[in-house]
């Protein structure tokens, strides 16, 4: 268990850090989340997460707590005094604490939340068996590309995918199109070689890490089509993976109890995890991370 939280403007000890019960944060679930991944001590992929962040609070009309360059101060902080090297760190705004009601309150102070979490992050893929999935419709509102904190589709989702034995539920639009996973992005490569993920509108989250993967993928001379891809497609593909922060780059290698492909894990998604933890090692902040 981590040491410490930072709880608006203290660092206090994890086991002592609460909210309100007025939070609007608890009780409308009316605020937006990061999380950024920590390797060998740095930030990976900051200015996306910190630019997406920025955009998701202010779709919601939420005041930012600080500036960027005090929030980054906050972040590194708490990663050092929590003695992270490999992990990482989740922060929540909300619209902060007021009498409940459903409108905006008139005065309102943002609240804010950081915790951090130790995870060890390698090249080599955690398992030679991949990863599976589960499809379930997905019920959630019309504007995933915000990061709300208001995931209860999403946890209902990873439940049936757990309950099934998977990994990772990929959730499924009317017209039978995956838009992503329920906690990460989705990816297939086609048997011609072309990498195909779902294109950045409202009906998904605008994932950091596979729009950095998409950029290296580019770099390497490999195509990228945004569009949608159906669950039938996905079957067929010659690969299908998944991408997150916390996560990197998995290869998938069952759909609801399918195979993809001869069922094992393809080499695409082993080149692109490793060249995404050769970037995040470098330190560097992609250009192309955000907005692309
Ligand atoms: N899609 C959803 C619904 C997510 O919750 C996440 C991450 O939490 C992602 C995609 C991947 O986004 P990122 O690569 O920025 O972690």
């Amino acid at each position: 268990m981590a040491r410490f939280a930072y709880v608006n403007g203290r660092f206090v000890r994890h086991a002592d850090a609460t909210v309100h019960i007025e939070d609007r944060g608890y009780q409308f679930a009316d605020g937006v989340y990061e999380v950024v991944t920590v390797l060998g001590g740095e930030f990976v992929d900051k200015a996306g997460h910190l630019a997406r962040l920025k955009r998701s609070l202010g779709e919601l009309k939420i005041a930012p707590p600080f500036s960027d360059a005090v929030l980054e101060t906050v972040m590194r902080t708490l990663v050092r005094r929590n003695g992270v090297k490999d992990g990482y760190l989740y922060l929540q705004i909300t619209r902060g604490v007021a009498p409940r009601d459903f409108k905006f309150p008139k005065v309102s102070k943002s609240a804010i939340v950081m915790t951090t979490r130790r995870q060890p992050f390698k090249p080599e893929l955690p398992s030679e068996a991949g990863v599976s999935v589960l499809t379930v419709p997905d019920i959630r509102w019309a504007r995933r590309d915000i990061k709300s904190i208001g995931l209860l589709a999403q946890v209902l989702a990873k439940q049936a995918g757990a309950e099934a034995g998977a990994f990772e539920a990929w959730m499924v639009d009317p017209q039978g199109f995956v838009t992503e996973g329920a906690s990460s992005n989705a990816w297939i490569l086609t048997a011609d070689g072309v990498l195909v993920t779902r294109q950045a509108d409202n009906a998904i989250l605008h994932g950091i890490t596979g729009n950095s993967i998409e950029a290296l993928a580019a770099e390497q001379g490999i195509k990228v089509e945004r569009r949608p891809f159906t669950v039938a497609e996905a079957l067929a593909a010659r690969e299908a993976f998944l991408t997150s922060a916390t996560t990197f780059c998995l290869p998938i290698t069952q759909i609801d109890g399918k195979p993809v492909a001869n069922g094992h894990p393809g080499e695409m998604s082993r080149t692109l995890r490793r060249a995404y933890f050769e970037y995040g090692k470098s330190r560097q902040d992609a250009p192309f991370g955000w907005p692309h």
